[in-house]
């Protein structure tokens, strides 16, 4: 879908100027923060590793920043790899090894591991130990291996397709939920400040409003509006100059995509507003159910655009007065 609005990672997101540095830097999700500042505190006081912590909501809102912040904070290393990269028991164990006494390791998209690799992290996150497995057939026997202590911490899209036995070896497990207008707009603020560009309050606003409740989302429209900025408003961000850019650009009023008009649009005049199945959509659209699910969908759902119902995906009231459609009369309606 639309590259500038999809919420998940792209090669030209250097992002690494708007990253917040320490937790009182980081805007909003208020309660994982503070629950996170007293079990860091908690660590350093003790000396000890901090428990294993899963971080698990849609793409953009903070995650690796959150792992990132809590590894400064610890005053302990930081590493970083993600699921679909630890394709051998090998690589994780290479890892493993190599790890300082108390580092955080990170592993993004945890739910993507491979049974054989996540074998690999339960002793080491129960015990700190690695059981290797030496020699073959009748031979073989397990040598265990201490590990220095550690944190994991995961990220996942999907808690749901986390096995049992990973989830219940998290001591913290953390939800990150959509930010609020006010939120971002604290976010963009900061950036435009980061970045040295003249934004006024209605600008800013702008901007979050149109978002998709997601920082990732709110830094890559910022960095655009800034060129248009650049270009025919020698340099400052206003909120007619904001509209009238990520109007340009196909972002509407409430963030939404040419994706999500699709997504919208189908089951408006296809399906008459719906029920209908993930699957069906997936089809028609040319779109992983996947992608479906944990992109376009979450952000649809927290807006009231759109209803799960057992039979499928209906749209709401207001996604038909924003597509200017007529919503069909009938039972239930
Ligand atoms: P995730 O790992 O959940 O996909 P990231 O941690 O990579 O998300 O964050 C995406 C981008 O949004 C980064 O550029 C980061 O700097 C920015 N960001 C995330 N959360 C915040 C926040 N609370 N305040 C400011 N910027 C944020």
């Amino acid at each position: 879908s639309d590259p500038l609005l999809t919420p998940e990672k792209l090669p030209e997101d250097s992002d690494r100027a708007l990253r917040p540095q320490s937790l009182g830097e980081f805007v909003g999700q208020a309660e994982a923060r503070a629950n996170l500042a007293v079990f860091v505190e908690s660590a350093r006081r003790r000396g000890e590793a901090m428990d294993h912590t899963l971080f698990h909501g849609p793409p953009g809102l903070g995650k690796t920043t959150l792992a990132q912040i809590m590894a400064r904070e610890l005053g302990v290393g930081f590493r970083m790899t993600s699921g679909p990269v630890l394709a051998k028991p090998g690589d994780l164990a290479a890892i493993l090894t190599n790890l300082e006494p108390r580092d955080v390791l990170f592993i993004d998209e945890i739910h993507r591991l491979s049974p054989v690799v996540e074998e690999v992290l339960y002793p080491a996150m129960e015990d700190f130990a690695l059981d290797l497995v030496i020699g073959e057939g009748p031979a073989a026997r397990t040598v265990r291996i201490d590990l220095q202590p550690f944190t994991l911490v995961g990220a996942t899209t999907r808690l749901g397709l986390l096995t049992t036995p990973l989830r219940d070896r998290f001591g913290i497990p953390t939800r990150l939920s959509f930010y609020t207008e006010d939120e971002l707009f604290l976010i963009v603020a900061r950036g435009a400040r980061l970045l040295g560009v003249e934004a006024d309050e209605g600008g800013c606003r702008e901007i979050a409003r149109r978002a998709r409740g997601t920082p990732r989302i709110a830094g890559r429209l910022l960095r655009r509006v800034v060129d248009f900025a650049v270009v025919e408003a020698g340099g400052k961000v206003s909120r007619a100059l904001a509209d009238r850019a990520l109007t340009r650009l196909g972002v509407d009023h409430l963030g939404l995509d040419g994706g999500d008009r699709r997504y919208l649009t189908l089951i408006a005049e296809n399906y008459g507003g719906g029920p209908v199945g993930v699957e069906t959509l997936s089809a028609a659209l040319s779109e992983a159910r996947d992608a479906i699910e944990e992109v376009i969908e979450p952000y649809l759902l927290q807006q009231g655009l759109i209803l799960r119902t057992p039979r499928g995906r209906m749209l709401g009231a207001k996604a038909w007065r924003h597509l200017g459609l007529e919503a069909p009369k009938g039972p239930g309606q």
